[in-house]
């Protein structure tokens, strides 16, 4: 058995969660995404199965005023030895439209690769919106943040054969299995550079039925699919990725 969730949100599952992924999966990461939501994550992190990221999604962002940031960022020093990145960090152009809500972003992105180049841990990165994957390869690059992680990719070629060029991972969410749009982006990602994630409890893999939540185990549903695309066995595709996540993650 192998395979490694490497992006879900494991505080926002039902108890029993982890437990039930021993039995499909070898691991899992769990992402925080918002500051009220940290001190849970760092429960359930337990460094054998369980491992995390403590970050600050975009969507939030702008609900904190900057000394709870502050505190925050000094919240996520002192609980550096739990963790195996920062994130999840970024930009959101969905959410933010405005000119001065996306240079927010990016001002508070910034904050996070600097917290992350200080305490030496990998970007878990969020992008979402037209242009968005191009700002944050844009600021990443300024900031040799090489070993990033780019969650949920979904930009254009040229922008996968920049992020592949920068020593990026790509991360492939669980929607791969009901959009054709992936399906030239992973003929053209080496699987060595491939991560599986499933944003659990959202992102079903499956046509959408309602109250249909997504596990860290469906990422056998994104390997069956990514093996179909390369002509690779499934059991191959989980232990590849499951190599990249903990080189990516070292774990
Ligand atoms: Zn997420």
């Amino acid at each position: 058995m192998h395979g490694m969730d490497s992006h879900c949100h494991l505080e926002k599952m039902p108890d029993g969660t982890a437990e039930e992924a021993k039995k499909h999966i070898n691991g899992i990461v769990t992402i925080c995404a918002d500051i009220e939501d940290a001190k849970k994550t760092l429960g359930l992190i337990d460094g054998k199965f369980v491992f995390g990221a403590l970050g600050l999604h975009p969507e939030s962002a702008d609900k904190y005023p900057p000394k709870a940031l502050d505190d925050y960022i000094q919240f996520i020093f002192s609980s550096r030895k739990k963790l195996s990145a920062i994130g999840e960090v970024g930009v959101d152009y969905i959410w933010h439209k405005k000119k001065e809500e996306q240079e927010n972003d990016e001002e508070i992105f910034r904050q996070f690769i600097e917290l992350s180049k200080e305490l030496k841990l990998p970007l878990v990165v969020h992008s979402r919106g037209d242009n968005a994957v191009h700002d944050v390869i844009r600021i990443l690059t300024g900031e040799d943040c090489r070993g990033s992680i780019l969650h949920f990719f979904s930009g254009t070629e040229q922008e996968l054969k920049d992020a592949l060029e920068l020593g990026y991972w790509i991360a492939y969410n669980t929607v791969i299995c009901k959009s054709k749009k992936y399906e030239m982006l992973i003929q053209k990602t080496p699987i060595g550079s491939v991560l599986l994630e499933t944003d659990a409890p959202w992102c079903s893999p499956f046509p959408d039925e309602k109250g249909q939540e997504n596990v860290p185990w469906n990422i056998h549903e994104s390997a069956k699919k990514i093996g179909g695309i390369l002509g690779m066995p499934k059991e191959d595709v989980l232990k590849k990725t499951e190599e990249n996540a903990r080189k990516a993650y070292r774990i």
